[in-house]
């Protein structure tokens, strides 16, 4: 038994009675959870009781304590280790994500012509293959290619994608058998008819940013990759047409829509989650902006605090349950990645907050001249100047150098919250994730600073605010809501 840093001690604690759990106090209950991400919230005097050794065969509340792990009476180990490894089962994998950067070339606004190719910024050919050559030899039974560009427009070297794409395909059915999926990670500002069809026709996925209705978006682009409102709002729309005309199922198949949140956005919460909800978008993603690639300046006029994004994360996901009670069926993606860690339906393993953090291990991204970095952030931090994350170039490693590097094995022990102080004793440790990468670029160094890194404060409040909803026994409605939202993100998570 750990004690949460956040509760006072307890009278007394028959600890040969007990299992591993760390607990702290939510919504008037007590919340217990263990390693395997079990979790139970007890009464006070329940929670006594249980401290105490005294919840033993005949209490009501035995067997699901017994079977969740917080006793050692019956206590299964063997089920107990399966969770455990289900959880930090991507590490074990090897790398499945992998961000390549197909093109550094700007993109130029309006209808001008872009800049002619380059092979100082685009991806050629041998390089990406060589990049696939590589993915492939991760013992991942499934992998993820996200074609992205440096400006957001990967669309400006679209021969280079169709050959990965196409040379990923025949090697893999050569050589792998692997299951392949493909994510075009673009503003949409260089799509065509032809373009499109062709993305549809190959299976491609499409993501893109949306900030919200136009003025704010367009307003938001002077400080991000964003495509035009109007250009992207109608080529979500006939992506999305497209491909349900093509057969595609529009539940696995649609354009995946992310927002950048700017000062600007913070006031907006309603508008922004009525712009996704009018759009009949299945998803929102709210997240808080990162300081990668500001100035100061900058900074002071779209930055803001830790509190100021957590008011506004409050009432932008009470407003998207709120939608939902009335039938609109919209997932916010970051409360859905907590709850596939906390219910039981959801797969733990497909979430990006996770310890150890996938930088590296599960996760890669590459530069156009065939450098390759743990993430893509670590890549753009060097496109920045800072190249303290660079572990090579793919011409000249195998996965096996890529992996074993000691800069991925830095990443991985400094983001095991089991070792981290503070984490160590938090009933937030199961389902919470530290990006060292982000911590470096926020704070200076790999491990931050808990309880006031930003990611610290922004995965505690998530996770309280959704604990908080699961301890309320009046209301079945939300419940379902949030166990719905555990399946229903679609294939983007
Ligand atoms: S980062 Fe913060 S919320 Fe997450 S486990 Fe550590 S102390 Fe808890």
């Amino acid at each position: 038994m750990s004690a949460s840093f956040a509760a006072p001690l307890p009278p007394s604690v028959a600890c040969e009675r007990l299992g591993f759990f760390r607990w702290g106090r939510i919504a008037g209950k007590v919340l217990v959870t263990t390693d395997g991400g079990d979790w139970a919230l007890l009464s006070e005097p329940e929670f006594v009781q249980l401290l105490a050794g005294e919840i033993t065969a005949g209490h009501p509340r035995f067997a699901s304590l017994r079977d969740g792990g917080f006793l050692r009476d019956g206590l299964d180990l063997d089920a107990l280790g399966a969770r455990l490894a289900r959880r930090a089962g991507h590490v074990a994998r090897g790398p499945e994500r992998h961000v390549v950067t197909m093109t550094r070339r700007p993109v130029t606004d309006g209808r001008a012509p872009a800049t002619a190719p380059d092979v100082r910024l685009d991806l050629d050919r041998t390089t990406a293959a060589r990049i696939v050559d590589v993915a492939l030899q991760s013992a991942s039974p499934a992998l993820s290619f996200e074609l992205s560009a440096h400006f957001g427009e990967p669309l400006l070297n679209v021969d280079g994608i169709r050959h990965l794409v196409e040379y990923a395909r025949e090697t893999n059915e050569r050589a792998a058998g692997k299951t392949l999926r493909f994510t075009l990670v673009s503003n949409l500002s260089r799509m065509t008819e032809e373009t499109a069809e062709w993305l549809i026709a190959n299976d491609v996925d499409v993501r893109t940013w949306l900030d919200g209705p136009a003025e704010l978006h367009d307003w938001n682009r002077g400080y991000t990759v964003a495509g035009r409102h109007a250009e992207v709002a109608q080529w979500i729309e006939r992506l999305d047409r497209r491909a349900r005309e093509f057969g595609r199922d529009p539940g696995t198949w649609h354009v995946d829509v992310r927002m950048t949140t700017t000062r600007r956005t913070l006031s907006a919460w309603r508008e922004v989650v009525d712009e996704y909800a009018a759009r009949g978008l299945r998803s929102i993603r709210l997240e808080p902006l990162g300081p990668l690639g500001f100035a100061a300046d900058v900074w002071r006029t779209i930055g803001y605090t830790a509190e100021e994004y957590l008011a506004f994360y409050d009432h932008a996901l009470d407003y998207v349950l709120e939608l939902n009670r009335g039938g609109v069926h919209l997932t916010e993606r970051t409360a859905s990645g907590f709850l596939n860690g906390i219910l039981s339906a959801g797969n733990p393993a497909a979430r990006e907050i996770r310890s150890p953090s996938p930088a590296g291990s599960s996760e890669l991204a590459y530069d156009p001249d065939g450098r390759v970095f743990p993430n893509d952030e670590a890549r753009r931090l060097d496109a920045l100047g800072d190249s303290l994350f660079v572990l090579g170039n793919v011409r000249e490693l195998t996965l096996a150098d890529i992996v074993r590097h000691p800069t991925v094995r830095a990443i991985a022990a400094a983001s095991l919250l089991d070792a981290q102080p503070m984490c160590a004793d938090c009933w937030n440790k199961p389902y919470c994730g530290i990006s060292p990468v982000s911590t470096y670029v926020r704070d200076g160094d790999l491990f931050g600073q808990r309880p006031r890194s930003f990611e610290c404060r922004e995965h505690m409040a998530v996770a309280r605010t959704l604990f908080a909803l699961l301890a309320r026994d009046d209301d079945p409605t939300t419940l379902e809501i949030l166990q719905r939202w555990t399946s229903e993100a679609g294939p983007h998570r």
